[in-house]
């Protein structure tokens, strides 16, 4: 087959993995800057210019979209859907993900557990959303922020007030939530493909800190999901409609609790923890569904 990866960068961790874990298969491989791509469209003829050069005979993609580009790269993706060509993850469900509220509300009528999160169109009244989630301590978390980034533990009412006021007082936009405390800094990442868990992995803040991703010091470990873990990690992934994704959820006393849904998840740090070839398991996708 031909397969070719949507990505910005040839020598970034889970590109190259992909392009090596396909070629060992038998596959040709081909890395393709979606910035690159001039769509033509027309009446029944849609194609793409890749560098000047007509795209042809692609069996597969495999979108690995960064939220920066995520407007013009689904619309590349879009047009491959157009020409019948089959998609890790289809430009839909890739834009669904990326709006992080529109997630939660998804998997929220799909009834999965979520910490409690409010919404608001900057409403003065910040005392009242921060008693909606259970009062301080509580998270605070800007909507445009990745990796951990924008995230933030509000100690006292008095501090979740004035970080919210800030917020608003700036117009970002913001969502509270309740402070999952006994996760401990670590939450659980649980990588789907094509309706089964291929691999999972704990992250763990470094001492002191209650965010766990691996860009603020993280280290992470293989870990067993329990059966309510898995099952919410893969009704996730159906109800967003991802072929692939990266589940993460906190452990609280109530069970699973998902905080976000990645349609492009990383491979290192899952490999790594793991030791599983994660990469390979998204290429025999492709390989069961494209004849
Ligand atoms: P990002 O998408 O920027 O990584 P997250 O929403 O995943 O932001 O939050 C970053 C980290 O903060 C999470 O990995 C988790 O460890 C911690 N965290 C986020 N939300 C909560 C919460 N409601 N309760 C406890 N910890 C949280
Ligand atoms: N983009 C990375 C992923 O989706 C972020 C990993 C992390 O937060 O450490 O896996």
């Amino acid at each position: 087959m031909k397969i070719a990866i949507l990505s910005r960068n040839p020598s970034l961790y889970s590109t190259a993995r992909l392009k090596e874990a396909g070629e060992k298969r038998g596959h040709e491989m081909l890395v393709i800057n979606p910035l690159k791509c001039d769509l033509v469209i027309e009446k029944k003829k849609p194609q793409i210019f890749y560098n000047g050069h007509l795209l042809e005979g692609i069996d597969a993609i495999i979108p690995r979209i960064g939220a920066s580009v995520t407007f013009y790269g689904t619309a590349v993706v879009r047009q491959f859907e157009m020409m019948k060509t089959f998609t890790t993850v289809e430009s839909q469900a890739l834009v669904r993900s990326r709006d992080k509220l529109r997630s939660l509300q998804v998997l929220a009528r799909a009834g999965l557990g979520l910490p409690k999160t409010v919404f608001t169109n900057y409403s003065k009244d910040t005392e009242a959303l921060i008693k909606k989630v259970g009062g301080a301590p509580c998270i605070i978390k800007l909507l445009e922020g990745t990796q951990g980034v924008g995230v933030i533990l509000a100690e006292t009412k008095s501090a979740a007030t004035s970080v919210l006021d800030a917020f608003q007082g700036l117009q970002a936009r913001v969502i509270v939530q309740e402070f999952i405390k006994e996760a401990n800094g670590s939450d659980i990442r649980a990588f789907v493909v094509d309706g089964v868990v291929v691999g999972a992995m704990k992250r763990q803040g470094k001492e002191g800190e209650f965010r766990s991703n691996l860009h603020r010091g993280g280290t992470a470990e293989i870990v067993e999901l329990s059966e309510e873990e898995e099952n919410a990690a893969l009704k996730a992934a159906r109800v967003l409609g991802l072929g692939v994704a990266g589940v993460d959820m906190l452990r609280s006393n109530n069970g699973p609790k998902i905080m976000e849904v990645n349609s492009s998840p990383g491979l290192e740090g899952i490999e790594k923890a793991t030791e599983k070839d994660i990469a390979k398991a998204i290429i025999r996708y492709i390989e069961r569904h494209v004849d």
